[in-house]
């Protein structure tokens, strides 16, 4: 950790200044711009059909080696997820590293598509981006997984969005660690402007970390900020992720679960790109929400009049129950509420809401262990 914030300190000196003015000016220059939520404007997120071919796999999607700050090669972490029953796994070291050398980020490429084997085991590449610094403090990181260019670390928050809007291809981006309590005063954390919404980059982003792979941190600080997100507009999923510094990749039970067709690197990127994702402490348990029987978590539902919201959860281990199903929406507000005793539950909610609005689920197992899935996003019509 200490290594890691002198790498961002290094960075910020040598070659930051020039981010900070500017962003310094344009921060002032915007400062009145309202926040609007407008779910209408978000024709770019089409629904994603959820068909009976869909099965749940788990990866992690945060993960250092010796290329940055880690420890070892990427190889040994992607080796190491799949003997520890990962289907996916994500090596992103930090840019600062990858774009000094464009060789380190040519030997994370070559070892991801080496250790990846269709029906076995996806491996993804990607990079950290993080530590410029703003008025208002440092930005908090953000992940980009599947470019196939680094994005330069020399940015703020304004140029790194304009930066993947422009990136093309298939790729998939994240809000890292909200609940990293890393900055110390005077160095407090910019949570990517109070997650001030950008449409265009909206589109570019899908996922945020609600969790994290280890069981010794505390899986509940990093769920603070899914609900600020949503509620400035953006469309994401949740996701779980080590972070790791040390030989330590895919130990834990947490994961990122994700929906989709079948293991290989194309159907997990489009099941991330979808956000059908969602967050469990538990590493053989699920959760789906389908809208209207037959749009999955992740899709917005443009619609009048009363939406069904259906909810599977099924944990392989029979004695692990769900104990309660909850239907959150707008600022955390729990709308619905539902108990069981079986680890195979299904249950439906009907909704009809005045306005935009999202609603994901949460479960509680007896064993205190939770899902977290995406939310539908509802989308009114005028
Ligand atoms: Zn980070
Ligand atoms: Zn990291």
């Amino acid at each position: 950790m200490a290594a890691r914030l002198s790498l961002i300190i290094i960075c910020f000196f040598s070659l930051s200044i020039v981010n900070l003015t500017a962003d310094a000016a344009h921060s002032h220059q915007h400062q009145k711009t309202n926040q609007k939520i407008d779910y209408s404007s978000q024709s770019a997120f089409k629904a994603y059909p959820n068909t009976h071919n869909l099965k749940p796999y788990y990866g992690l999607l945060h993960a250092h080696t010796g290329l940055s700050d880690g420890k070892g090669t990427p190889e040994e972490a992607y080796k190491m997820a799949k003997d520890n029953g990962l289907d996916f796994f994500a090596v992103t070291d930090h840019v600062e590293r990858l774009w000094v050398s464009k060789k380190k980020w040519k030997v994370l490429k070559n070892a991801a598509a080496i250790e990846s084997l269709d029906g076995r085991f996806v491996a993804l590449h990607g990079f950290e981006w993080g530590g410029t610094p703003s008025w208002k403090g440092w930005y908090n990181h953000m992940n980009f997984i599947g470019t196939e260019k680094v994005i330069s670390p020399l940015k703020g928050l304004r140029r790194l969005y304009k930066a993947i809007i422009k990136t093309e291809g298939i790729f998939v981006g994240q809000f890292n660690h909200p609940g990293m309590k890393k900055f110390k005063p005077p160095l407090s954390q910019n949570q990517w402007n109070d997650f001030k919404y950008n449409a265009a980059a909206d589109k570019k982003i899908q996922l945020i970390r609600v969790g994290t792979g280890y069981e010794r941190h505390s899986s509940h600080n990093e769920f603070v900020g899914y609900i600020p997100a949503l509620d400035k507009g953006w469309h994401l999923g949740p996701q779980s992720s080590e972070d790791n510094h040390q030989k330590d990749w895919g130990q834990g039970h947490r994961r990122t679960g994700v929906w989709t067709t079948d293991l290989t690197t194309s159907s997990i990127m489009k099941g991330l790109r979808s956000m059908a994702t969602f967050y469990t402490d538990d590493s053989n348990a699920s959760v789906k929400l389908i809208a209207n029987k037959k749009w999955l978590m992740g899709s917005t539902i443009t619609k009048k009049g009363q939406i069904q919201l259906d909810v599977e959860v099924l944990d392989t281990d029979i004695k692990d129950h769900v104990i309660t199903v909850e239907l959150v929406s707008y600022k955390g507000q729990v709308v619905e509420r539902s108990n069981s005793g079986s680890n195979n539950y299904h249950v439906s909610f009907k909704v009809n809401p005045s306005k935009d609005t999202y609603y994901f689920v949460r479960v509680l197992q007896p064993d205190g262990d939770r899902l977290i899935s995406a939310p539908i996003f509802i989308n009114r019509p005028n």
